[in-house]
């Protein structure tokens, strides 16, 4: 079997719904956390997890 992870919200440091297996990989994902509402853009290999900063992001405002 290949283990799978969950991923932590790296706001909140809580569990979200992605899970992520051994294989997996992800490029600039928006991982939204249940809990605290947030996005994070995300890289995702070899099951470790960084967050994405976009240096030219521009300020959203909602
Ligand atoms: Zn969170």
């Amino acid at each position: 079997m290949i283990s799978q992870q969950w991923v932590m919200c790296p706001v909140c440091d809580n569990k979200t719904r992605i899970k992520i297996r051994k294989d997996t990989e992800l490029i600039n994902f928006p991982l939204y956390c249940p809990k605290c509402r947030k996005e994070s853009l995300i890289n995702a290999k070899n099951q470790k997890v960084s967050i994405v900063k976009e240096p030219d992001a521009k300020t959203q405002s909602r």
